[in-house]
């Protein structure tokens, strides 16, 4: 299987110029020969084959993370003057489809840099981003978290009418430190040192940690902290068991027990600035990311079944040729091209904020949740297709595609999942609505200004 078969799924045709340059698709095609080479015939051992062997998941995942640092892509995003590439956001979201196509966990591993380098960048935190630099740039591996979820429901954390007040990881001042008190879920890669240490890796950078100073102030409380990986006071759960991503996003709980950071590491320096990189930052690159990288998979599938039906035949005719096939195949491509020139024109719309507004803008908010969500839709309409063009074909190990089936459902969940996404479509149409009942929940809370004393 190779895209180039298929003229419409190549870089060159598929990402349209209006919104990338020449040099930008060959850096697309670049890393679409390495997946295709180097990362395609490994996809079962990303999981340790069919038996779930552990060494040799992480051996697998480690080394082909180590080669995305080696191949810079980890460093898309951050600025020349750091040593990075600096390249435009498109090419962030080109290294997320284009590696998704084999490997959407992979793709979520590489992207965790870039996420926290977008936060640091829209901060302008020149302090932390030289701090940081030498072991993005520097040639050793790795990896990084954000956590925000936590148990009281992360939807609720990314729900812009709540503003802040339910969650319930304090950051509070102590002269020239913040200290921490929390528990979050799900936040991933996460866990104990070692299982980032490596042949392959040198370790876990850090949790960039969404907390409050106080549930009370609202808007005005949230912060972003980095907590570094071994710091003290944090501990964590063994990883959870799931159904996929099992290794490539290694989830936990996180316990803060105090942990003192000094003053520096609260990422955000502005009044009101953390709520903004939360919601522009964190959530909304956040799904955008999850458009492109459900886009790669969708691709993948649809390369699958391309192959798959040129070479079934019903009485002698492949069977894509047979007018069911092709209108379902072409309803799938249909849909995978939609969601790319969407998340393409969302994208270019970011470099342009004053037009559209900034990331963190309902109106920009709506449209990186359209992109994941639609991405998501059509990631679950191509896979159920495939298995149904390849019946039991499609439904064996072999052909991959119930991995992929696995893996989409996660992509569309999480950061605050499929009917968040709606929501905040709706509030970037019609403007910001309150749930009913809110400030009485609010007051009986003891969540009002001063309320906490
Ligand atoms: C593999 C994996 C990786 C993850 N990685 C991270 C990570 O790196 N960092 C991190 O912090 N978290 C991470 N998460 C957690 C994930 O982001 C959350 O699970 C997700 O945001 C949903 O939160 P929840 O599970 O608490 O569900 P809830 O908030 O309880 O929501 C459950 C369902 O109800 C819907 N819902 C919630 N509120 C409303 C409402 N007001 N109106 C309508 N519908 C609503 C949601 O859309 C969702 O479908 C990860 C999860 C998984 C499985």
């Amino acid at each position: 299987m190779a895209a180039g078969d298929y003229p419409l799924l190549t870089a060159k045709q598929k990402y349209c110029q209006a919104f990338c340059t020449a040099e930008e698709i060959e850096v697309a095609e670049n890393i679409r020969r390495f997946v295709d080479r180097e990362v395609m015939p490994h996809r079962h051992d990303l999981e340790g084959g069919w038996h779930r062997d552990e060494k040799l998941a992480l051996a697998t995942l480690h080394r082909l993370y180590a080669r995305c640092v080696e191949l810079q892509l980890t460093q898309a995003n951050l600025p020349k003057e750091y040593g990075g590439l600096g390249l435009g956001p498109v090419v962030r979201q080109m290294v997320n489809e284009e590696l998704s196509r084999a490997d959407i966990g992979l793709a979520t591993m590489v992207g965790k840099i870039h996420w926290v380098v977008s936060l640091m960048v829209a901060a302008k935190r020149d302090d932390l981003l030289r701090e940081f630099a030498p072991r993005i740039t520097g040639g050793e591996v790795w990896t990084a978290c954000v956590a925000i979820t936590e148990p009281a429901g992360g939807a609720n954390l990314e729900d812009p009418a709540l503003e802040g007040r339910t969650i319930r990881t304090v950051a509070r001042r102590d002269g020239d430190s913040y200290v921490i008190k929390g528990h979050k879920i799900w936040p991933g890669p996460a866990g104990a040192l070692e299982r980032f240490r490596s042949e392959h890796m040198k370790g876990h950078l850090g949790y960039w940690t969404v907390a409050t100073t106080d549930p009370a102030l609202g808007e005005e409380g949230i912060g972003v902290f980095y907590v570094p990986a071994d710091a003290e006071g944090l501990s964590f759960s063994r990883p959870y068991e799931k159904m996929g991503f099992v290794w490539s996003d290694e989830n936990v709980d996180i316990w803060y027990d105090n942990v003192r950071i000094p003053e520096k590491y609260r990422i955000d320096t502005q009044p009101g600035e953390g709520a903004r990189l939360v919601r522009g930052y964190i959530i909304g690159l956040g799904r955008l990311a999850g458009a492109a990288r459900l886009t790669g998979l969708s691709q993948a599938v649809l390369e699958i079944v391309l192959d798959y039906t040129k070479n079934r035949s019903i009485a002698g005719t492949p069977v894509r040729e047979r007018s069911m096939f092709a209108g379902m195949i072409a309803e799938m491509f249909r849909a995978i091209e939609l969601s790319r020139q969407y998340y393409l024109a969302t994208t270019w719309m970011v470099t342009h904020p004053e037009i559209y507004g900034p990331p963190w803008s309902p109106q920009m908010v709506a449209r990186f949740s359209a992109a994941r969500s639609f991405a998501a839709d059509t990631a679950e309409l191509v896979t159920n297709r495939a298995m149904e063009l390849m019946g039991s074909y499609g439904y064996a190990y072999e052909f991959h595609v119930e991995k992929y089936m696995r893996d989409f459902k996660i992509v569309k969940m999480w950061l605050g999942g499929a009917q968040r996404d709606r929501l905040d479509i709706a509030q970037g149409l019609y403007g910001p609505f309150k749930w009913a009942g809110m400030e009485e929940w609010v007051r009986a809370q003891g969540l009002l200004p001063g309320a906490s004393g």
